[in-house]
């Protein structure tokens, strides 16, 4: 299966992704992971995006699509893939199309979290994810066992420096001119679905799976 996850930062994109990667057991590419982990090696790419992804900004069209043609053409995508944060724009959007047409693929399902703007900040000004392991919390909303510790690995959680207030207005404003129009590009090919993106993990995973058919 080919998805795509849509919707605005801090509706839970990454956390459900995870969970429908674990469930359907295929690999989850996240545009915005894979940028951190490019920073945190210090990389030419890390060191140019560093900037745009400090000020909530969205790095160029160009370079993105050639990291995520990259990432496609490993052979774990083979059984279908999750795709987190990517199209975020209508040229990405365009050249995704492309890429699997080359590779005589089908986008299954654009999947849109749904999800009020007031909730918005407090879920990003909230999140708190461990270093070592990727996991994500929310301070109140999904709080590790012991505060400020990751149930797993123990390590002190960290808050991204983009979910930090100051940046975090630029990142809704980039959604709603960029990204947002991305649902009537999907609706229109009839691949779209709406997903509540409110209420726990587990249920806006099981309203994600009706969708897709896939519910137990
Ligand atoms: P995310 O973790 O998906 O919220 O992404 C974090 C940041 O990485 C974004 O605010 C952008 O700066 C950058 N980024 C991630 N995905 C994309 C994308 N598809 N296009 C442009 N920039 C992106």
């Amino acid at each position: 299966m080919i998805l795509i996850l849509l919707g605005p930062p801090g509706a839970g994109k990454g956390t459900q992704a995870k969970l429908l990667a674990s469930k359907l057991q295929i690999p989850h590419i996240s545009t915005g992971d894979m940028f951190r982990d490019h920073k945190a090696r210090g990389t030419e790419l890390g060191k140019t995006v560093d900037a745009i992804m400090s000020s909530g900004g969205l790095v160029p069209d160009d370079v993105t699509n050639a990291m995520v043609k990259d990432r496609l053409s490993r052979p774990d995508v083979a059984g279908g893939f999750i795709l987190d944060g990517y199209p975020r724009t209508t040229a990405q959007a365009g050249f995704l199309d492309q890429v699997l047409v080359s590779m005589g693929r089908k986008l299954d399902r654009a999947v849109s979290y749904e999800i009020a703007q007031e909730l918005l900040v407090d879920r990003m000004s909230g999140r708190r994810s461990c270093p070592t392991c990727g996991a994500v919390y929310h301070v109140t909303a999904n709080p590790p066992r012991t505060a400020g510790a990751c149930d797993r690995e123990g390590a002190a959680l960290v808050q991204r420096d983009d979910d930090k207030a100051e940046t975090v207005a630029r990142r809704l404003r980039e959604y709603d001119s960029k990204t947002e129009p991305l649902k009537r590009y999907y609706h229109e090919r009839g691949s779209l679905s709406e997903v509540a993106g409110t209420g726990a993990p587990d249920e806006v995973l099981a309203a994600a799976l009706r969708v897709l058919g896939r519910a137990s």
